[in-house]
């Protein structure tokens, strides 16, 4: 019975394809002439990105070519910038990117949730070349996608087109790839970390903790602690409290959905008086659930301490290895009896979860698109990546024309 609905239901979706590539010559514009060059953004060492020039590559039967519209700077590209902790330089950076479909070859019809797929698509990429079914099964949603590569992260190879940062990318056989024609280029861009906030609620959910009525805490308020906050009130939670020690994150906090803010450097006795703090901006009462958003280790720490007996805590801001941190599990764990849940990346399932976020957030007016702080062109990747650094902006964002 089963079998044979999902049968029936993939031959319709085939025929549907397969009208719509027929179609799509005349419904779509063509597309411009594809030049004969591509333009990678190479880091080829420390702190130094170079434009190449690359002959643009056959496009297989596989295959699709991208046109890429922008890419988001990410924490990860700032540590490969920096230290080339993965030993990959020379390497296309890039893995918040998007763009629009130029050419893709005759084997290509449906995206990895299958949707009908034709030039003239705006597309994401999500992780590729893996073949664990317990990541690539797109509803079994039962591993993240942490063990698996992504564009942007890849060796150099003779191909060259492995990264967003760039004006061509070229996706091969064994990616996942979603059409996400119906999100403008800001959203698109945002895909890819509010993904990891979508995978955290999931998380946090299984702890039977997190009600539409819970008391939250965000501790941490970058971008990933922002769109948190966002993920949370577009999800129907409104009790929420913002932590950080930045005045203009936590009042952009506010606008993305948080209640009531917390400045922790108005707390300077210690972590019993910012406690204090925070169960003042619950009304006198301790967090039912926290949401851990940076990657220090005293807040890890901090943060058993807002939370009731009974609570529960999402740890997802040690994202890199940050080190160890101190707790004390008596108290924190045991006398408390705190459900805690780790976060890490997502799965396949919560990307395509996270394109209708985007779709809820923006219906009620939440500025998320206010998070890219900074455009640049690819000419300025050193520059981008130097005010990503700075800690000047939120997210900073490269933007093809
Ligand atoms: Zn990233």
């Amino acid at each position: 019975m089963d079998t044979n609905s999902v049968n029936i239901e993939a031959i319709v979706r085939q025929v549907l394809a397969d009208m719509r590539s027929s179609e799509g010559a005349s419904a779509k514009a063509p597309a411009a002439g594809v030049p004969n060059v591509a333009h990678v953004a190479m880091l080829t060492k420390l702190k130094n990105f170079e434009i190449k020039e690359y002959p643009m590559p056959p496009v297989g039967d596989d295959d699709i070519l991208v046109k890429v519209e922008g890419c988001g700077v990410c924490g990860t590209d700032a540590h490969e910038y920096v230290r080339d902790p993965f030993g990959l330089i020379p390497v296309a950076l890039g893995h918040e990117g998007t763009g629009e479909i130029v050419k893709m070859g005759k084997n290509v019809k449906l995206d990895s949730a299958g949707k009908p797929l034709a030039v003239g698509d705006k597309v994401v990429t999500c992780m590729i070349f893996q073949d664990n079914p317990a990541i690539t099964t797109f509803d079994l949603n039962k591993q993240n996608v942490g063990a698996a590569d992504v564009y942007g992260l890849l060796p150099d190879d003779d191909v060259h087109l492995n990264g967003w940062f760039a004006d061509y990318m070229l996706i091969r056989k064994g990616s996942t790839v979603f059409n996400v024609s119906d999100l403008d280029l800001d959203s698109r861009i945002l895909i890819e970390p509010s993904a990891v906030l979508i995978h955290a609620v999931e998380r946090a959910k299984t702890t039977g903790i997190l009600r539409f009525n819970s008391r939250v805490v965000v501790q941490g308020c970058g971008p990933i602690g922002l769109l948190c906050v966002a993920v949370l009130r577009t999800m129907g939670i409104e009790n929420i409290v913002a932590v950080d020690g930045n005045q203009k994150r936590l009042e952009f906090a506010k606008r993305l959905g948080a209640n009531a803010t917390v400045n922790f450097n108005d707390f300077k006795g210690g972590i019993d008086d910012l406690t204090e703090g925070v169960k003042k901006a619950f009304g006198g009462y301790e967090a039912d659930f926290a949401f851990q958003c940076t990657g220090s280790a005293v807040a890890h720490a901090n943060v058993y301490h807002f939370i009731r007996r009974g609570g529960g805590l999402c740890e997802l801001g040690f994202f890199v290895d940050g080190g160890p941190a101190s707790i004390n599990p008596h108290f924190d764990l045991c006398a408390k009896e705190i459900t805690l849940v780790g976060s890490w990346v997502y799965t396949l399932r919560d990307y395509a979860t996270t394109f209708d976020f985007l779709k809820r957030a923006l219906g009620i007016g939440l500025p998320i698109k206010e998070l890219i702080t900074h455009k640049f062109p690819l000419s300025k990747m050193n520059e981008a990546l130097e005010t990503n650094l700075s800690q000047a902006g939120l997210k900073i964002a490269i933007i093809n024309e």
